[in-house]
């Protein structure tokens, strides 16, 4: 068979952690699969990249850059040495190479203070660059035929957007020539999170993007399978750090998984499905850790399942704009509001609209409460609306499962669950036939995940 394993960051964090990931790609070789490994960068690394060069744009003590620099050096040679001590020269010498790179740009950033969305991409790009040679080179270790490669060298190619990238369909022929022809006799390992634009400059597919890597690599392959290797044992019924009472979910369809991933569940990354579905492959998420759990397989239609409700996410940090009084006798008001949103970068995650007084509730996350409010307040004095207020401090809790569709009453269940435990729903928004999602104040957020977790006895097994 023929297969993409995904590792993340807690996957790839320290030796001991590689160790396991060349066991189970080892395992699956002496199984017949044929493989393609996507990495991610060890854990906490690309957010470290993040604060140095976020920090270095206005800073005049460079000193912090040499520690940065030899921190990330030998947290990676540590794991190294022990993971393939055959190959430390070579694959120290290449890191070397590439810590320089990095130590080189970062400091045009400070010369320049300016760190440009293309810059910043080519930057956090530099976690994968610095876990796959190591990780290829455990493979060798092992006696397994192994090259590491980048996103882009593997045949990614993308919109050009940078922080938050799709690959274009072009991709797939690429990758099939690049990496396809390859695997059986080697193990290719691909630098996850990045790949590049038309002309060549490297463009991340937002945070936690490796798994939308694995998927990409999986669609142009051909992959039977696409495995995402993580840190607990599939997906769960909500937040585990958050419930601790959450279970895994044997099935879900890939819809079901899309809604909860964008809602917040970050195991898995929203676009990640998408290749996915495209090519119909089913998605396993499964525990690097614990690996003989079955985990959770995302297929097209998941397996016949009784439950109406099957997972329950929340996201933190978001913002409320209720937007009244729209010019009458102005169609395309809303139209407009959209328009000057997107155009400010803003991503709006959930609208409701109100009918008698022309008025709608948008939710955005915190960050872009500055932009949102820029493009509002032109809106505003080109005389579309009369106000707008935003209400900061709120999260919006999402409830999955394709059974809702079609069962009376399922709207009436969770608030009365809501109602119970005394919560107040600032906002409420369909947004399709698997996902009903509502807002809160941001105190009331976990307990209100915990109230529909209970209703719907998510925490017992299926009867
Ligand atoms: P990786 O480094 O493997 O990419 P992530 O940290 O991105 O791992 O994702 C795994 C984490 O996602 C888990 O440790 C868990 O805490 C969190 N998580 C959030 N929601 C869910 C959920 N519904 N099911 C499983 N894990 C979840
Ligand atoms: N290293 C990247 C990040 O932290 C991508 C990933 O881990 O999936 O966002
Ligand atoms: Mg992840």
């Amino acid at each position: 068979m023929r297969l993409v394993m995904k590792f993340g960051g807690t996957s790839v964090g320290d030796a001991d952690c590689i160790a396991k990931v060349v066991d189970l790609i080892k395992k699956s070789r002496e199984e017949g699969n044929e493989i393609a490994v996507v990495v991610s960068a060890m854990t906490k690394v690309t957010d470290q990249i993040i604060t140095e060069a976020e920090g270095i744009v206005s800073c005049t003590d460079k000193k912090n850059l040499d520690t940065f620099i030899d921190n990330l050096r030998d947290r990676h040679l540590t794991a190294l040495r022990i993971v393939a001590p055959d190959y430390v020269e070579d694959v120290t010498a290449h890191i070397n190479i590439r810590l320089e790179r990095l130590r080189n740009i970062l400091i045009a950033v400070n010369h320049l203070r300016e760190l440009t969305p293309r810059s910043r991409d080519y930057i956090i790009s530099f976690g994968e660059k610095l876990s796959a040679p190591i990780v290829s080179a455990a493979l060798r270790q092992a006696g397994i035929p192994s090259f590491q490669i980048s996103g882009c060298d593997a045949g990614i190619l993308t919109d050009g957007v940078h922080g938050g990238a799709t690959a274009l369909p072009e991709s797939y022929p690429r990758i099939m020539e690049r990496i396809g022809v390859k695997l059986g006799a080697q193990v290719p390992v691909i630098q996850g999170f990045a790949g590049c634009s038309g002309e060549g400059a490297v463009t991340t597919l937002g945070r936690s993007g490796s798994d939308y890597s694995g998927a990409i690599i999986g669609a142009g392959i051909d992959a039977e399978e696409i495995i995402i290797w993580t840190d607990v044992d599939g997906v769960m019924t909500t937040d585990p750090r958050m419930i601790p009472e959450a279970r895994v979910i044997d099935s879900l369809s890939f819809l079901e998984m899309m809604e909860m991933s964008y809602f917040g569940a970050k195991v898995i990354h929203p676009r990640a499905l998408l290749p996915a579905m495209e090519k119909n492959i089913p998605v396993y998420v499964k525990n690097t850790f614990n690996p003989t759990h079955p985990g959770t397989v995302v297929i097209k239609e998941s397996h016949a399942d009784k439950r109406i409700v099957k997972a329950v996410s929340l996201i933190k940090n978001s913002s409320m704009i209720s937007i009244s009084g729209f010019a009458t006798g102005k169609p395309g008001v809303a139209g407009e509001i959209f328009t000057s949103l997107a155009q400010a970068g803003v991503n709006v995650m959930l609208i409701s609209q109100g009918s008698s007084e022309m008025n709608i509730s948008l939710i955005i996350t915190e960050e872009q409460v500055s932009a949102a409010n820029k493009a509002l307040i032109m809106i505003k004095e080109r005389g579309l609306i009369r106000e707008y207020t935003f209400s900061k401090d709120v999260n919006v809790v999402s409830v999955v499962g394709a059974g809702m569709a079609g069962t009376p009453g399922t709207l009436y269940r969770i608030f009365h669950g809501l109602g119970l435990a005394k919560i107040n729903v600032m906002m409420i928004s369909q947004g399709s036939e698997v996902n009903v999602s509502f807002v809160v104040k941001e105190e009331d957020g976990v307990r209100a995940v915990r109230a529909i977790h209970e209703e719907y006895d998510l925490d017992k097994e299926e009867a």
